[in-house]
Order: C-alpha cells, then sequence, then structure tokens
C-alpha cells in the first residue's frame, strides 16, 4: 500500500487573512498537510483593521491562544461595543454594546417592554438597560465571573489591537507549527489546461511553487480569484462610502473600552484606543467632499497630535461572486469589503477559517461542496451588509450624502426588518445570521425608531409594575458596573504591554 503524499496548500498573501489562516491550518491540520504562505513586503498589507467583535475570542481559544499574553503583545484594548455619535442627527449617541440590553421576561423580549415605557414616557434609551454600555460610560471593565450578585450577567467583550503586532503574533504562532514563509513577489498565477484550477505561481525570482489547494488572501488585488476570472458584485449603491483615511495619534491615558464612530458631512470618522497610541481614521464618499477636505476634518477631531500623514485606503464596498471557485478560496478582502462601521471583516475571515475546515477540500473537490460553501458566504456577507446599511439609511441628517442615504432604495430584506420593528418591535434572527436580535434592536432604537406597538403579554403588565422593573434595571446595572476598576487599572494589573511588545 502507497502513502498519499501531503495535500499541498498554498496561501497567496500574508496580512490578517493570511496570518490568521496560516495559524489555524497550522494548529488543526495535521501531518497531511503541508502549509506555505507567499507575502511580499515590497506590496505590504493594509495594515488598518484594529476592532473586533466578541468572537474573535472564540479564534483565539480555539487555538490555545492566552488572552492575557495575546493583550500584551498586541497593545491591545478591550472592546465593550461601539458608540455611535451624531449618526441619527448631530448631537445624538447611542452605543450597540455587546451582551444582552434588559432582560426578556418569559417569552417576551426585552424590546418590546422598553418600547411600550418609551411610548408611555418614562423609558430611557437602550443604554440605560445595558451593563457594557454603562460600565462603557463609566471607563470600567471587569473579566470573569462577576465581583458580586449571582444574577449580574458577565460582560461580553472583544478587543482593539494593532494589526501589524497582531499579524507578527499570528506568524510566530504559525511559524512554530510548521507553517513556512516565503518572502517574494507574485508575478503570473500558473493554470492547468483542462480544468482551469491553479497549479503555482510563479514568483519575481523565477520560482514556481505548485500546490493542491490555493487560499487567495492576497488582499483588494484579489490575485488568485481575478486570474480565474470571478466577477465582483459591487454594492456601492447601498454602502457609497469609497475612501478612507487613516493616521495613528498618541496614546490617551484614560482609554476607553469602546470604538467611537462619529458621523461627519459625507462620512464617519473612528477612533479605536490601544495601550500605546490612538487608531483613527475617516471613511468618506469621494462623490460628497474632497479628499483635501476630508483629511483636514480628520486631523482636527483627533483626541491626541498625529504621529503620521493621513493614509489613503480607496475601496469598493461588495463581495466577490465566488469565495470558492476551481481549487482556489478566497479570505479577507479579496472576497469582499463591507464597511468598517461594524468590526466584521476580521470575523468574515475566522468564518471563513472555520467554513474552510469543515468541508477540507482534498485533491478532488465538488460542485456540490463548492456551491453550498458559497451560498452561505452569500447569506452572511448580505445579511451583514443589510445592518450596515441600517445605520446610514436611518438618519435624520441634514447633509446632501445623509439625505441621500435617507432616501436610497434598500434590499428587500433590510425593508421586511425595519417593518416589522417599526410595527410591534418584532425582531427574528435568522438562523446563522451573525449580528442577534439586541444588536438590530439597539441600532434600529438608536436611530430613531420607536415601534407603534408591543407583544401583547408586555402590554398586558401594569404601568406601575412596568416603570418599577425599568428602574429597579438600571439601578441594578449601574451598581454593578460602579463595582469594576477602571480599564486603564484593569489592564495595568493584568495584561499591559511591556516595553519591549512596543517593538514590531
Ligand atoms: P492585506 O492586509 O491587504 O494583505 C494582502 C497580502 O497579500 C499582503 O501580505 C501582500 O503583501 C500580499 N500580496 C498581494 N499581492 C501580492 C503579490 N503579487 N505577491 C505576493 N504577495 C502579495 N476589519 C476589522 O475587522 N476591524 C476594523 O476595525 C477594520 N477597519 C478597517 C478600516 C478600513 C479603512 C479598511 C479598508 C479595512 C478595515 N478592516 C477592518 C478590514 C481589515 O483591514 C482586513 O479585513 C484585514 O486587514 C485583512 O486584510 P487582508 O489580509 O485580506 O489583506
Amino acid at each position: 500500500m502507497t502513502e498519499a503524499s501531503p495535500l499541498s496548500i498554498v496561501i497567496v498573501g500574508g496580512g490578517t487573512a493570511g496570518w490568521m489562516t496560516a495559524a489555524a491550518f497550522g494548529h488543526f491540520l495535521g501531518p497531511g498537510f503541508t502549509v506555505r504562505l507567499i507575502e511580499s513586503e515590497q506590496i505590504g498589507t493594509i495594515g488598518v483593521g484594529e476592532a473586533t467583535i466578541p468572537q474573535i475570542r472564540m479564534f483565539n481559544d480555539a487555538l490555545g491562544i492566552d488572552e492575557n499574553q495575546f493583550i500584551r503583545e498586541t497593545q491591545a484594548t478591550f472592546k465593550l461595543g461601539i458608540e455611535f455619535v451624531g449618526w441619527l442627527r448631530p448631537g445624538s449617541h447611542y452605543m450597540h454594546a455587546f451582551g444582552d440590553v434588559g432582560r426578556p421576561i418569559g417569552l417576551c423580549g426585552f424590546q418590546h417592554y422598553w418600547s411600550r415605557a418609551r411610548r408611555l414616557g418614562f423609558g430611557g434609551p437602550t443604554h440605560d438597560y445595558c451593563l457594557n454600555d454603562i460600565a462603557g460610560k463609566q471607563n470600567r471593565m471587569h473579566r470573569g465571573a462577576p465581583l458580586t450578585a449571582r444574577n449580574v450577567p458577565e460582560m461580553p467583550h472583544a478587543f482593539h489591537f494593532d494589526a501589524g503586532f497582531y499579524a507578527a503574533f499570528l506568524r510566530r504562532f504559525a511559524e512554530a507549527r510548521g507553517v513556512v514563509r516565503t518572502e517574494g513577489r507574485i508575478d503570473e498565477v500558473l493554470r492547468d489546461g483542462e480544468q482551469g484550477n491553479v497549479t503555482g505561481v510563479r514568483l519575481q525570482s523565477g520560482e514556481v511553487v505548485t500546490g493542491d489547494l490555493f487560499i487567495d488572501c492576497s488582499g483588494m488585488r484579489a490575485l488568485l480569484m481575478s486570474a480565474l476570472g470571478v466577477g465582483y458584485e459591487d454594492w456601492t449603491h447601498w454602502l457609497p462610502c469609497d475612501r478612507a483615511l487613516a493616521v495613528p495619534s498618541g496614546r490617551v491615558e484614560d482609554f476607553t473600552p469602546y470604538t467611537r464612530s462619529t458621523a461627519h458631512d459625507a462620512g464617519w470618522q473612528w477612533r479605536i484606543p490601544l495601550q500605546h497610541r490612538t487608531g483613527n481614521g475617516r471613511v468618506y464618499c469621494s462623490s460628497f467632499v474632497s479628499d483635501d477636505d476630508a483629511a483636514a476634518s480628520l486631523l482636527a477631531h483627533l483626541d491626541a497630535p498625529a504621529l503620521d500623514d493621513p493614509r489613503p485606503i480607496r475601496f469598493t464596498t461588495g463581495r466577490r461572486r465566488e469565495a470558492w471557485s476551481h481549487n482556489v478560496i478566497a479570505v479577507g478582502l479579496s472576497s469582499g469589503f463591507l464597511e468598517p462601521l461594524e468590526s466584521t471583516s476580521i470575523h468574515l475571515i475566522q468564518s471563513a477559517i472555520s467554513r474552510i475546515l469543515k468541508f477540507m477540500p482534498g485533491r478532488v473537490q465538488a460542485q456540490a461542496d463548492r456551491d453550498e460553501y458559497n451560498r452561505q458566504f452569500t447569506f452572511e456577507m448580505e445579511r451583514i451588509r443589510d445592518f450596515i446599511v441600517l445605520h446610514y439609511h436611518l438618519n435624520a441628517r441634514d447633509e446632501p450624502f445623509w439625505r441621500a442615504c435617507r432616501e436610497m432604495a434598500l434590499p428587500d430584506s433590510l425593508t421586511h426588518r425595519i417593518e416589522l420593528f417599526r410595527a410591534n418591535g418584532h425582531i427574528f434572527r435568522d438562523a446563522d445570521e451573525l449580528f442577534s436580535e439586541v444588536a438590530w434592536f439597539q441600532v434600529m432604537a438608536g436611530q430613531g425608531i420607536v415601534p407603534a406597538g408591543s407583544h401583547a403579554l408586555a402590554e398586558a403588565i401594569p404601568e406601575t409594575d412596568l416603570k418599577d422593573y425599568m428602574a429597579a434595571l438600571n439601578q441594578l446595572y449601574s451598581r454593578e458596573a460602579g463595582r469594576y476598576p477602571s480599564h486603564a487599572d484593569y489592564i495595568a494589573r493584568h495584561c499591559a504591554a511591556r516595553p519591549l511588545d512596543a517593538v514590531p
């Protein structure tokens, strides 16, 4: 009996997508596989992508990565949610916090009680009933079991981290598990004449790297997907921002445990606090504002002096028509790009890796597998797209950009969601979609919708009981959050970066 030769996997690209994929393959695949990653320092990486959502912890846990070490080595801070400033109108703000808002009572989601209270005139905004939100506002953080009362939920959290340190961290992890890195620029993609599969890539040096399965992590260039002629579905009519400027600024002493997203006249600005610096960027629509005006406005709205010149990035929102074609699977920016508004790109990388590991194609690949993979990919992208479009659409701002967003025709799936919530506060999460009922609730409420009615169970409780219940929830969460240490103290005590970690 002859032993099969190992399946050879080639990862093209060494940004966050490439190294996350390499780390996972190095960890999960056994001796029957070889994994090689090719990247070009000359081309470099996109270098942004510093805010995450709580699912990142599942990725780290699955790889056995120690959370304190990870925080230390990537200069990370904790993220409890995203604060949206000015998104409904100038001066407004709300939080999309991770975790629950209020508590469901029996069959009935909290949003039904909240909307009835709002209509009766005593309900506060959703952020009055959310532990993460209240703790975020007090700049406090706690992990693990609650300090006191058993019935207080834990704080779900994600991280802000330095993208460069994260890639370096994952590279060390992957190389220690047998992944081989090749430095070099790919000049040509080679395909077989029969099925059109990719057989190899030719580097500038002349070396040809062959493989059985290729993972396209080449970023927006989408080197392999383009060579296969896989098209791109453009979503600019729903997500019209097409440019960004990124700039680091100095460290802020009392860094907040949340990302801030502030709406401006033709887009928005992010602020991501890290231990050693702050990441900032302006996302904007070039049909409504010039590059110079966007840069001037970005620099005028920093909390600390800029450490560099703003770096321009161009993009087209949308998705690859197929994420798996022939023997190539696209992961990361090569598979599409949504707005960074809800920090979903790194999650999409992680989700693609887990999907690949579920299918784990060998040398002979079935079209049925590809079709199912692509169906799941499309569903995931479209639902996240709807969630992001929601923020833009439900605004009451005056500028031409925002008016255009308000007047645009929506995807039917999103129109349906909004109508359901507007009528009686109903929100239904489809199987496997990323954002939960609570996430949709916070954004729809934050963007100004108060449902016209509620579930009959919520309408049935006496008004005084409802009033007491809402007040008690707010007091409970405020008291609990008040017991947590400050974010900066917490990091200093458990996971502060050492000076050495600041050196790439
Ligand atoms: P890249 O980082 O571009 O890596 C591409 C790799 O391919 C590089 O190593 C490059 O050298 C290599 N390569 C390309 N061509 C060749 C070639 N010919 N030969 C050899 N190598 C080649 N995501 C989040 O989750 N949270 C955020 O807060 C967030 N903010 C963002 C803000 C902006 C403005 C943008 C544009 C994106 C943001 N993202 C965010 C997305 C995130 O940055 C990316 O998903 C992530 O960095 C993955 O990028 P990548 O690895 O796919 O591509």
